[in-house]
């Protein structure tokens, strides 16, 4: 039998793409490789799912840090976070907001999401143990090749994520169906994900789980800034600021080394000097003063690195007052490392967007080869952005079918 599409992948995308064709009344099959489908939208949001946010299309957009984030425009005006919420809202399943940004499941539970998602597509259409090894086309004819079986179809979808957390199936295939077919690629790289720095393991170590609330992060000699939570761990540093800046940090030390700089206080330069003011009017110890600008792990530290005693502020001099007063506003780290692709939440990489059609989600060098989800070179930061891009696009390419 030769089918009129198949799906390879049972992700948030491939499944939004077959819940399409399924109302479309379409002959397709579903191939998944592990022994059941949405392995990893099951861990997502720490097994709450993080489904959408509540920006509208254009804010989503600028969001993004990629530099063709407007090849989403299509996806996102067809089919974009409100629509998302009213497709499980249809579905008995209401989503809910948090921090007046992500909406996460009322059951708090991923496994809703996914059953959802299941209920919109017709099991006897899904293969799963079945792992594509390999997809070549003739005469308008794609044939498919698995672990167990061969098959004949003419659409292809491919929604096989990418090499995130391998362990969940994302195993990278997308690439290796693009080479086989000649479609440009640029390989995964690690995005939104940890990083590591021997200086902070080594000589701030007792830091570890200090955390600031609102750190900017710049990327020295760059004009990268991301802004949001950031935290000392045992290796370097995380929180939401990192994790945005990490796939910069990544690009940047593949030529160079990097140091990273941040305030580890919310007060502005001009604050800061007017308390160091007070406090010397107060007569106070530096570490006090010190104390009111940031958490009192913090504190000490900056007097450690700066090499000054503890003692009134009016005996310190004005140039190793300067010396705190840039620490506080302008703490530098470098960092060594980023954390793999495999460990990143997301990946940076995949299919070039050059190459697909924003309205069709289809191969401009192949038709009837189409790919969806984070297989193409599209992400976003945490806080929705991901699984909507997948259901997004996995609804845009369904449609076109
Ligand atoms: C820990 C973690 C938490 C996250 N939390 C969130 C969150 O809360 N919100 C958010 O928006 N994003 C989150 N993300 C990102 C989000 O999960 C992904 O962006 C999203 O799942 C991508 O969907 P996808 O359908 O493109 O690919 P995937 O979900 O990766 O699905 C790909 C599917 O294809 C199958 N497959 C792969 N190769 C083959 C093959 N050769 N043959 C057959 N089948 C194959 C895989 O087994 C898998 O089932 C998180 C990611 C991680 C790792």
């Amino acid at each position: 039998m030769v089918y009129d599409c198949i799906v390879i992948g049972g992700g948030p995308a491939g499944l939004m793409t077959c819940a399409v064709l399924n109302s479309k009344g379409i002959n397709y099959l579903l191939l998944e490789k592990n022994d059941s489908i949405g392995k990893k939208l099951l861990i997502t949001g720490g097994t709450r799912c993080n489904v959408t946010n509540n920006l509208n299309v254009d804010d989503f957009i600028s969001s993004l840090t990629m530099k063709h984030k407007r090849f989403l425009y299509g996806s996102l005006n067809e089919y974009g976070p409100s629509d998302i919420l009213d497709f499980f809202r249809k579905n008995g399943l209401n989503l809910i907001l948090e921090n007046n940004l992500k909406y996460f499941p009322e059951t708090n539970k991923s496994s809703s999401v996914l059953e959802v998602l299941k209920r919109n597509i017709d099991l006897r259409k899904l293969k799963v143990n079945s792992y594509v090894k390999k997809i070549i086309k003739k005469d308008d004819i794609f044939t498919i090749k698995t672990n167990r079986e061969v098959y004949q179809t003419k659409k292809v979808v491919v929604a096989t994520g990418s090499n995130s957390y391998p362990s969940t199936g994302s195993t990278g295939d997308g690439l290796l169906f693009a080479k086989q077919l000649g479609v440009k690629y640029k390989d995964f790289t690690p995005a939104e994900t940890h990083v590591y720095s021997k200086y902070v393991s080594d000589k701030l170590s007792d830091l570890q789980g200090v955390s600031l609330v609102n750190a900017s992060v710049k990327i020295v000699g760059t004009k990268i800034v991301n802004t949001g939570g950031l935290v000392f761990t045992h290796f370097g540093v995380s929180g939401p600021a990192i994790l945005h800046s990490s796939e910069f940090i990544y690009e940047e030390l593949l030529s160079k080394k990097v140091n990273i700089s941040f305030n580890i206080t919310e007060n502005t330069k001009e604050e800061v000097i007017s308390l160091f003011e007070e406090g010397k009017k107060e007569n106070k110890y530096i570490l006090k003063v010190l104390e009111k600008l940031t958490t009192k792990r913090l504190s000490k530290n900056v007097l450690e690195l700066s090499i000054i005693e503890n003692k009134n502020i009016n005996e310190i001099s004005k140039k190793d007052i300067n010396k705190i007063i840039e620490m506080l506003t302008n703490f530098i780290i470098p960092i060594d490392k980023v954390q793999s692709k495999e460990k990143a939440f997301v990946n940076a990489g995949g299919i070039d967007t050059k190459g697909i059609n924003p309205k069709t989600m289809e191969s401009k060098v192949i038709p009837d080869l189409y790919f969806i989800g984070e297989t193409v070179d599209i992400h976003g930061p945490i806080g929705g952005f991901n699984i909507t891009i997948a259901l997004s696009t996995g609804f845009k390419c369904g449609n076109n079918i």
